[in-house]
């Protein structure tokens, strides 16, 4: 990587600095294990909050599934050792910043974020989330590539079988969800048909 890509990637979000009196209003602290790494939002409520159970998270984190947390790119501040990331694109296999990319603390290790596209996925568990309030708004709201999974979750959550909203509900995810879902899919299969027969 050219230098003036590394200078080049801290100018923009979601590396950037804020700096004071810029708008910023710090709503929530976060840093990794060793502390190198810490990280300010803005955000009250996450955007959505998930549980993923893919193996690619299943491994990245050396866990059964991953929780994470999604925001805009705006909505954080790192204070402190932002030069402390280190990258991995997961589908090139590569520690070159290429998105969408795995980020983590080149010190401790402790898994950052994933940085796609548009958005950053992160993950709670490093937020110091306060009060119930804070917990409640962190709160998972449905599992992904629950066809994955290493063990059953019976919370009553929507369970998607792959990407969310992309793929079938299943096991104990909300009847009525599942209705309203499948109902969605055969107005969506009806239109897709007649614009096909007008053709
Ligand atoms: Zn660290
Ligand atoms: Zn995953």
């Amino acid at each position: 990587m050219s230098t003036t890509g590394i200078s080049e990637w801290k100018q923009r979000a979601p590396y950037r600095v804020h700096e004071t009196g810029d708008g910023f209003n710090v709503r929530y602290e976060a840093n990794c294990h060793c502390g190198k790494v810490k990280y300010q939002l803005s955000r009250q409520e996450p955007l959505d909050s998930k549980l993923c159970h893919c193996t690619t998270c299943q491994t990245q984190h050396a866990a059964p599934f991953q929780w994470a947390a999604i925001f805009h790119k705006d909505d954080i501040n790192f204070t402190n050792g932002h030069h402390n990331l280190e990258w991995y694109d997961p589908t090139e296999k590569s520690i070159e910043h290429k998105l969408p990319c795995k980020v983590r603390c080149s010190y401790c290790h402790s898994p950052i974020m994933d940085e796609g596209r548009n958005m950053i996925l992160l993950f709670p568990s490093l937020i110091h989330l306060k009060t119930d309030q804070d917990k409640a708004f962190f709160k998972p709201r449905c599992h992904m590539f629950y066809g994955q999974r290493v063990m059953d979750v019976p919370d009553g959550l929507p369970k998607w079988s792959g990407l969310s909203n992309e793929s079938d509900l299943i096991e104990d995810s909300p009847p009525n969800m599942v209705k309203e879902f499948e109902r969605k899919r055969e107005e969506e299969r009806k239109t897709k048909f007649e614009k096909g027969q007008n053709q």
